[in-house]
């Protein structure tokens, strides 16, 4: 998967900073943040969306949900955050590989779309 930016950021050929990674998932800054904290998660593992999430690889992102909390409290979301994954050409996805963004540190907006 070498064309996979996310999956060279997760080998080191392209610098990210991170903020957390075990064996499954790489976590660091969005290069383009839309609010104060700006997270993506992704699997270590090269998955191109979340319409890729099946029995056989479920459990990185059961995982990835165990460690977003844990992001968040590092990153002092007391009050809240929002989490997204943009799947698809409808939802303007432009990384084909799964990612979460957090973002928090403000008051969202009350409208997602
Ligand atoms: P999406 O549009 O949902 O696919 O989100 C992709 C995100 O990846 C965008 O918010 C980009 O700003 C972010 N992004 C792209 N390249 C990099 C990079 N090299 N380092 C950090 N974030 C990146």
């Amino acid at each position: 998967m070498n064309d996979c930016i996310f999956c060279r950021i997760i080998a080191g050929d392209i610098p990210s900073a991170k903020v957390y990674e075990d064996e499954l998932v790489y976590a660091f800054r969005d290069i383009n943040p839309m609010a104060p904290v700006h997270v993506l998660i992704v699997p270590k593992t090269h998955i191109p969306s979340a319409d890729g999430i099946d029995g056989t690889n479920s459990a990185v992102v059961a995982h990835i949900f165990e460690v977003i909390p844990k992001i968040a409290a590092a990153e002092g979301l007391v009050n809240g955050y929002r989490i997204v994954s943009n799947c698809g050409p409808d939802a303007c996805q432009s990384v084909k590989h799964l990612h979460f963004h957090l973002l928090g540190g403000r008051q969202m907006a009350d409208s997602m779309a």
